[in-house]
């Protein structure tokens, strides 16, 4: 339930409810919106429960969360969380661009392709150190020695980094070279990797599993808010159906739905969702116009020779074509790219 505080309530009533709502053996989560404080209350309710709070004098209300997920829930935080991490912002009416290969192949590779993204207008630079790839035999990434690269890339240009990390054991790892935590697809319901990312206050970038429910993702990107981690941006992806002339199938009604359900913002990822590089500036464009917060596009110096992703995978020009195109049409929507 939602614990509603008087926009009156002192930090010392708002703590004292804190403890009120632990000694009912529920978890409190603090969120502190504009005009009041509200407290999220997660756990098992006793009966009564509700009215005892309401009747405390700081207490403006106390509503029930409907839906399952409910940190992430508009229900509790109407206003829009916005994610800043080094150079990338998203959210509220800033839109981010997060641009890179899909690995991390060389030094020479990932620090051209970061000018390059960077001088079409990247807020961020992506490139996967760690791969998940469906063979044991494909290249599975440079590891720490690609992270390492990432973060000079970032020392050259002052984008921030975002990288996948694909086992808890490597969180902490990942974190000392990351600005964003990337969680792959493939993990999206890995909960204890979800449980791992949100301990750290590493912002997350979440995608969407490829038959992940809208209600599984949410409860997905709940398991890293629960544990304190408010910073979580969801990523469209695609998802599998029975259609085969794209790699996935993206769905773009996931943004405005999304939007209506989450205070979390959220960015489409037309590469995968395609998986055809001549298909992805039109879905990118196509994502601002439904209201994405954001894009993540692989980019590559020289797609035909990228060791992974390059049939879906843009040129450098491509994608600077494309972000003059978005970028018109993020001024149409009423938002800034950065
Ligand atoms: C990627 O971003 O390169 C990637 C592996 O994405 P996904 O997890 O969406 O398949
Ligand atoms: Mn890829």
């Amino acid at each position: 339930m939602i614990v509603v505080m008087k926009p009156s309530a002192s930090q010392e009533m708002i703590d004292r409810m804190i403890r009120r709502v632990e000694e009912l053996g529920m978890k409190p989560h603090v969120i502190v919106g504009v005009e009041r404080t509200v407290i999220a209350a997660t756990g098992l309710e006793r009966n009564g429960v509700q009215a005892e709070l309401e009747a405390c004098e700081e207490v403006e209300k106390v509503m029930p969360i409907l839906a399952p997920y409910k940190i992430a829930s508009r229900e509790t935080r109407p206003e829009p969380t916005v994610v800043t991490a080094g150079s990338l912002t998203v959210g509220a009416g800033t839109i981010g661009v997060i641009a890179g290969p899909c690995s991390v192949e060389s030094e020479e590779q990932i620090m051209q392709v970061a000018a390059q993204v960077k001088d079409a207008g990247a807020t961020a630079l992506r490139g996967g150190a760690f791969k998940p790839r469906t063979s044991p035999y494909a290249f599975q990434g440079m590891k720490e020695a690609g992270l390492e690269l990432l973060a000079a890339a970032r020392e050259a240009t002052g984008l921030a980094v975002v990288t996948e990390v694909m086992t808890p054991h490597h969180v902490d790892l990942v974190c000392r070279y990351a600005d964003v935590l990337q969680i792959g697809a493939r993990n999206m319901q890995n909960y204890h990797l979800l449980q791992a990312v949100g301990e750290t206050r590493t912002p997350v970038l979440l995608k969407r599993g490829p038959s992940a429910t809208m209600e599984e993702f949410l409860l997905a990107a709940e398991y890293i808010l629960d544990q304190g981690n408010r910073d979580v941006i969801l990523c469209e992806r695609g998802v599998r159906t029975f259609e085969t002339h794209t790699r996935f199938t993206l769905p773009l009604a996931t943004v405005p739905y999304l939007r209506e359900k989450t205070h979390l913002p959220i960015v489409v990822d037309p590469s995968h969702g395609t998986g055809i590089a001549s298909l992805v500036p039109a879905m990118s464009a196509a994502a601002i116009a439904a209201g994405a917060d954001g894009l993540i596009i692989e980019v590559h110096p020289n797609p035909s020779k990228a060791v992974s992703d390059g049939a879906q995978t843009l040129t450098p020009a491509a994608f600077e074509a494309t972000m003059q195109t978005c970028r018109r049409i993020a001024e149409v929507m009423g938002k800034t790219m950065q």
